[in-house]
């Protein structure tokens, strides 16, 4: 029988979401010691549902978070703690984590799997809606997002989402928000049933408490059942470049194929970090293999 929590403890996992959460199970699995902490809520908490989620399609976040809690929770081996990490360093044997109330964790091994922060919405009004009418991402939300769907934004990475719509929504419009478009990039998208508008947009029309339309600078207003937009972020924590971890250019940490960042004895996973030649995964599932991987990563490491 292993010993639990021994001294110094073999992984200590920053994040309780989908990356960090599997990344301890993989650890608990091989009855490695491992200290989960957590200060909640994930990226994902305001939206009342995850799909794209096998077996878990429509599942609440909040439920898949504590059925992963208490499933880790039979693990002699893991130790959970609700709280926040506010400093880390490496030494040449291991990692020493600081939490906020002042307990200092010291480990072999550290897994960053802190997420990533959605920055705010363009308009005013949006965010009262996001992760439900208003979301980034069609694989997430699409589906639910209705038959009258804008895309709102005229950066060129609107673009992509905006043809992967094409067919889920029944009215869709690029809503640039003044960008003006190349007039065969405009064509392209007349050809698939897209309506582009470059007209401004200054806020939400409610009614009910639901978002039936965007108001528009010339005083109109563009009504819809749904909007996709947002998606830029930055890192939640500080802790990766404090502790000097390498960044990609998009702001995410660098790991390689088993989760291991620059700096020795520290893996990351999940949104917070991928591989310099594939793009950010950013979803449930995606995390989540990132950090079993990162978990197999720490593994090989310990028993090397
Ligand atoms: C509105 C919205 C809806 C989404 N819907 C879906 C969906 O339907 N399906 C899907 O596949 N994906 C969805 N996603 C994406 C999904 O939420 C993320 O890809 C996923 O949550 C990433 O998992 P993670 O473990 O990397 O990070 P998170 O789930 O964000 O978890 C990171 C955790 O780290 C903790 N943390 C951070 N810093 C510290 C610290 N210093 N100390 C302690 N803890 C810390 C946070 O509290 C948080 O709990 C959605 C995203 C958004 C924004």
């Amino acid at each position: 029988m292993a010993t639990p929590h021994t001294d110094p403890i073999d992984c200590i996992v920053l994040g309780g979401g989908p990356a960090g959460l599997q990344a301890a199970l993989t650890l608990a699995r091989v009855h490695r010691s491992v200290v989960l902490v957590d200060e909640g809520p994930g990226r994902n908490a305001a939206a009342a549902h995850m799909q794209n989620v096998v077996t878990r399609d429509g599942t609440p976040p909040a439920e898949f978070r504590a059925i992963a809690r208490e499933q880790l929770a039979a693990y002699r081996t893991v130790r959970q703690l609700d709280g926040t990490a506010v400093a880390a360093e490496t030494r040449d044997d291991g990692v020493v984590v600081d939490l906020a109330d002042g307990e200092r964790l010291e480990a072999r091994y550290l897994v960053l799997a802190t997420g990533v922060a959605d920055l705010p919405l363009p308009l005013p009004g949006l965010a009262r809606h996001w992760g439900g009418q208003v979301a980034h991402c069609p694989f997430c939300h699409g589906h639910e997002l209705g038959r009258r769907v804008v895309v709102l934004g005229g950066e060129p990475q609107r673009e992509h989402p905006l043809r992967m719509m094409v067919g889920v929504a029944e009215h869709l419009t690029w809503l640039t928000d003044g960008v003006r478009l190349e007039p065969d990039v405009v064509a392209g998208l007349e050809r698939l049933g897209v309506v582009v508008d470059e007209r401004r947009a200054t806020g939400v029309v409610e009614r009910d408490g639901q978002l039936i339309g965007l108001a528009l600078k010339d005083g109109t207003e563009l009504a819809c059942n749904g909007v996709l937009t947002g998606g830029a972020w930055v890192q939640r924590s500080e802790l990766p470049a404090a502790l000097g971890c390498a960044m990609l250019p998009d702001g995410a940490i660098e790991v390689d194929e088993a989760g291991a960042t620059s700096v020795p004895r520290v893996f990351a996973a999940g949104d917070a970090a991928h591989r310099a030649a594939a793009g950010p995964g950013h979803s449930v599932i995606a995390s989540a293999a990132a950090g079993q991987m990162a978990a197999l990563g720490v593994v090989r490491a310990l028993i090397a």
